[in-house]
């Protein structure tokens, strides 16, 4: 299976919790094989399985040069916060401050059904949350200050993509200008 469309933000695929793994068979590894291959597509730094439309708790990231992924997440969040910007592969062109946990500790499965630790700092760590949030139908900008959260709902409904996303996750290819793979999505 090749590159899957990204679902758009008014896609309820996006708000709706996810529901645990239970098989770790053929289909999870084509699932995890599909988002990896979706996220590099694009290019994004992350990608979780609601986003192309497979409401399953799984997803990759691609940080440091290095790949990824996680079935079945928890997170242990440390109380120090870090700054910085953030934008997601289901809102293109958007990036706004986006106030996370400097460190995590990620406990999980990988798609042989082993169970496997993650400890990531800093962006490693903020795509682990954010991609985990991906997976409780929590979005990034859910995360924002409130000025910016309207600020953010503005530029959406300004944005060429706005009102494309429909439920059968038809979404037209969104082409991003260059300066935006500076700070790949997530
Ligand atoms: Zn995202």
């Amino acid at each position: 299976m090749p590159i899957q469309p990204i679902r758009l933000f008014g896609d309820p695929v996006l708000v709706t919790p996810s529901v645990a793994v239970v098989d770790f068979d053929k289909e999870l590894r084509t699932l995890v094989a599909d988002l990896t291959e979706t996220m590099l597509d694009a290019p994004g730094a992350g990608l979780a399985a609601p986003q192309i439309g497979v409401p399953l708790r799984v997803f990759v990231w691609d940080i440091d040069e290095a790949l990824g992924h996680l079935i079945n997440p928890s997170l242990d969040l440390s109380e120090e916060l870090q700054e910085g910007e953030e934008g997601c592969l289901s809102f293109p062109e958007l990036r706004y401050e986006t106030p996370r946990a400097m460190r995590v500790v990620a406990k999980g499965w990988n798609m042989y059904g082993e169970p496997i630790i993650v400890e990531g700092s800093e962006m490693l760590a903020r795509a682990l949350q954010h991609e985990t949030d991906h997976l409780n139908g929590i979005l990034f900008i859910d995360r924002l200050s409130k000025a910016d959260r309207k600020e953010a709902m503005k530029e959406i409904r300004e944005s060429e993509w706005f009102g494309l996303a429909t439920d059968a996750g038809i979404n037209p290819e969104i082409k991003v200008s260059p300066h935006y793979t500076f700070g790949k999505g997530l």
